[in-house]
């Protein structure tokens, strides 16, 4: 399954990763602070304000009390005056308080002060009422100040109470912020951690998958380089490198395929070069001892051999000349329009011998009215030449070569064949002949050829713009046709 993850996927699911969890890390802290602020703002709004509205009631019941007494030791209403002030700043601030309370106990507690708070003025009311009116009694009034004064004292006990609790309540929110905020910062410092964690090992893990093969590929490169092609790389992942490594197996197969042809091909042509440059010697050996001096007849045919034998050498020399120039791009171009038939006629006057001497019939069908063909004389001679060659060297004596022509008037183009009756070309040599280098072997000897004649073939008829291909039927013979621009 891994080795199927490209390293884009890779590389963005781990970044992914450590996204998500950098941002949960942050979510969480996002909720914990608006916690935190609402946490404050309760502390603020509700309990400070609590506490300070309970102590200023505890004042005003105080003063109240005060202006109450007085009122009724003085009997001045101005104190009566001053005692309903305070009264309605104090129902005021009991309200007020009301409001705020925000726990089932606070309310229960507000409940009986602002009861107790009522009746006190109530008690007020009816003895300032009777006050107006009589004389009141002793014991009337000791009665009253008891009951006053118990009501007071009961009063401002309750109000320290909800001055206490408001008080706790604030102290324990503190303390719920304090634990809120130890908690966010252990939880951003583990996320941290972890995201740490995590990029340094998808860091690691990323590297490791990607410098390990890109390392075994260089290696090999390297062994490549030296010459020791080896074992193919086994790269299973990930898929872009494995893509490379497949592709750098078959760069080193073909490598070595080109590699086993060089060293084949050296051993061929030595042999091609060194077989004539044998005869030759001996020959000239036998010439310079004087061997044949009595027969005119033996030293003329060793001078023949010679002869031969250095014409073969000049061409294999000078195909392998053309061959190096046209692979470098260097073959310049005389194109002209030129009939086929004088040029044919040159090349079988220069094979006319080997013909004879191998007994093989050449035929030449070539229309009157062929038109011109618009071509470099010297080099279509060469490919004339090279397909005659061939066609003489691997027809077995007695045998039959033909070269026809004709005009395909609909393509504006020459096609121009030469079959032979020779031994042919597999079907899966068919096109390899053209390749340089490349010999099919019929596995009946060797056939002497330094492998380059079609690949000088296909390179001229290419430079045409034209097109070449071989037909054949093993055992029965071959043709090789090129067709020219008309
Ligand atoms: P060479 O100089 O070795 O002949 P070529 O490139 O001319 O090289 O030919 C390549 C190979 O193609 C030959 O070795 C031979 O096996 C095959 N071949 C070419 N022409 C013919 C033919 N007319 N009949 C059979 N085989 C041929």
């Amino acid at each position: 399954m891994a080795s199927n993850v490209s390293i884009l996927f890779r590389l963005i699911s781990s970044y992914l990763l450590i996204i998500v969890v950098v941002l949960l890390a942050g979510l969480y802290t996002i909720w914990n602070l608006s916690e935190f602020n609402r946490l404050i703002r309760v502390v603020s709004s509700y309990d400070t304000k609590m506490i300070q509205l309970s102590e200023e009631c505890q004042e005003l019941l105080y003063s109240a009390n005060a202006s109450e007494r007085k009122f009724f030791v003085s009997g001045d209403e101005t104190y009566m005056r001053q005692f309903k002030d305070i009264e309605l700043a104090l129902t005021g601030k009991l309200n007020e308080l009301a409001t705020l309370a925000d726990t089932e106990k606070k309310r229960t507690l507000l409940e009986g002060i602002r009861a107790t708070h009522r009746r006190y003025g109530g008690l007020f009311d009816e003895m300032a009422a009777q006050a107006g009116s009589r004389r009141i009694a002793a014991d009337e009034t000791a009665r009253y100040r008891i009951e006053q004064d118990l009501i007071v004292a009961d009063t401002g006990q309750s109000l320290r109470e909800l001055t206490r609790i408001s008080s706790d309540e604030r102290d324990d929110k503190l303390r719920e912020i304090e634990a809120n905020s130890v908690r966010n910062a252990d939880a951003i410092l583990i996320s941290l951690v972890v995201a740490v964690v995590l990029m340094i090992a998808i860091s690691i893990l990323n590297t490791q998958s990607i410098s390990v093969p890109i390392s075994r590929l260089r290696e090999k490169t390297k062994a490549v380089a030296r010459g020791d092609f080896g074992d193919p790389l086994d790269i299973a992942s990930p898929p872009e490198i494995r893509e490379l490594a497949t592709a750098f197996n078959a760069m080193c197969d073909r490598l070595r395929e080109l590699d086993q042809m060089k060293i084949d091909y050296i051993s061929h042509l030595s042999h091609e070069l060194r077989t004539p440059l044998t005869a030759i010697r001996e020959a000239s050996c036998m010439l310079e001892e004087g061997l044949f001096a009595e027969m005119p007849e033996k030293q003329r045919e060793l001078q023949t051999l010679i002869r031969e034998d250095c014409e073969r050498l000049i061409r294999s020399v000078t195909r392998l000349l053309d061959f190096s120039m046209m692979e470098s791009g260097i073959m310049p171009l005389t194109v002209q329009d030129a009939p086929l038939q004088p040029l044919v006629e040159r090349n079988l006057q220069r094979f006319s011998a080997v013909a004879q001497r191998k007994r093989i019939e050449v035929q030449v069908a070539i229309p009157p009215d062929l038109p011109s063909i618009r071509m470099d004389t010297e080099k279509i001679e060469v490919v004339v030449e090279n397909l005659l060659s061939n066609a003489l060297k691997f027809t077995a004596d007695g045998g039959r070569i033909t070269v026809s022509a004709r005009h395909r008037g609909d393509a504006g183009l020459v096609e121009v064949a030469v079959s032979d009756t020779g031994r042919g070309i597999p079907e899966s040599g068919l096109k390899e002949v053209f390749e340089k280098f490349k010999r099919v072997d019929d596995g009946k000897g060797a056939v002497r050829g330094t492998g380059l004649g079609l690949a000088i073939v296909k390179h001229i008829i290419k430079a045409h713009g034209g097109r070449v291909w071989a037909e054949s039927e093993l055992g029965k013979g071959s043709t090789f046709t090129f067709s020219l621009p008309a």
